[in-house]
């Protein structure tokens, strides 16, 4: 496996094994020592929107914010940055230049809640945590979920910005359809969804997942991040996962499942992601084309990240430090 010897190297001299074995490669000095866990709360993200994300979160958490009220606001400010082309507000619309995003939610009690190809909602997330909480239902989808929302009082906004509008109008000149991979610097606009886990003080986890989905999609097509066990999984009492990349990948393997099913089998949460790598390259045809990243914590504030692809980054919060980080992968850089 790439890498492996490394991490594992990189983790023994941490003493801890599946935290920031990146982070001291990249040079992030960790401020663990060999006998402590890693202190609580922990928040971790996905690419570097994750960074603002995680401020967010932890402040919330400092102020007496529940974990779950911790997620959803983190992911919010990417959703509403204009200039993240893959979140929210501006994201990269679908084949028909319309704008069409998926989220979802969990928390501490094992409540889900998602919707999926919902136009016209700034915060997806915030109307999946509506329907974890005040309906009997996990997913709403489409024009019911926007109708669920306007009913619960979300305005209605039109997410196409110029920017993402032009971006779109470039691809039907150049008549791409094609689905990108998201490993090179120019394609990072086309795909990256936050994906963004937290364990409180009280060692309480949530997770949350929002995106736009892969630019130039066709019209309805849904991806991995509103579907539980797919983009995100938390199990409260043994850790949480969340993925991005090409997300039908992920719903072939059920990734993010599958990530915390390994730890609840005594992986780390370094080992579980690079295993749910490996269950999709020996699984799924054509993997090579594309990229994947996952990352996971689990109730002691381990964490882990694994990317089929090199050029997958995450951003970790602990121990008073908000920082980015990039992931081992599978193949080599
Ligand atoms: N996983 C998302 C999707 O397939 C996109 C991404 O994370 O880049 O919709």
């Amino acid at each position: 496996m790439y890498n492996r010897r490394k991490f594992i190297e990189s983790a023994a001299a941490l003493g801890i094994i599946g935290l920031l074995p990146s982070a001291v490669l990249a040079g992030t000095k960790s401020t663990l020592n060999n006998s402590e866990s890693p202190p609580l709360p922990i928040i971790l993200s996905t690419w570097s929107h994750g960074i603002a994300a995680n401020a967010e979160s932890m402040r919330i958490l400092e102020n007496g914010g529940t974990v779950v009220d911790a997620v959803e606001k983190g992911v919010m400010i990417p959703e509403a940055d204009p200039n993240n082309r893959s979140v929210g507000l501006g994201g990269f619309p679908d084949r028909d230049g319309k704008v069409t995003l998926d989220a979802s939610i969990m928390d501490q009690h094992g409540n889900a809640g998602g919707v999926c190809f919902l136009e016209d909602i700034v915060h997806p997330i915030s109307v999946a945590r509506k329907v974890m909480e005040e309906t009997p239902h996990v997913l709403l989808a489409g024009d019911g979920a926007l109708q669920f929302a306007l009913e619960n009082g979300f305005k209605r906004e039109n997410l196409l910005t110029p920017e993402s509008e032009k971006a779109w109008l470039k691809m039907i000149m150049e008549k791409n359809y094609e689905p990108r991979i998201n490993w090179e610097e120019k394609h990072n606009e086309l795909h990256d969804t936050i994906g963004l886990l937290a364990i409180s003080q009280s060692a309480d986890i949530a997770g949350a997942c929002t995106t736009s989905g892969l630019g130039g999609k066709i019209r309805g097509r849904v991806g991995d991040s509103p579907i539980i066990g797919a983009g995100l999984f938390v199990d409260n009492e043994i850790g949480a996962a969340t993925a991005t990349g090409m997300g039908e990948l992920v719903m072939k393997t059920l990734g993010s499942f599958l990530v915390v099913e390994f730890m609840r089998n005594g992986a780390s949460p370094q080992e579980a992601c690079e295993k749910a790598i490996l269950r999709i390259v020996d699984k799924v045809n054509g993997y090579a084309k594309y990229q994947i990243g996952f990352i996971a914590l689990n109730k002691k504030g381990e964490i882990g990240a694994y990317s089929l692809q090199p050029g997958f980054n995450y951003a970790l919060y602990a121990n008073g430090k908000n920082v980015l980080i990039n992931a081992d992968s599978y193949f080599p850089k």
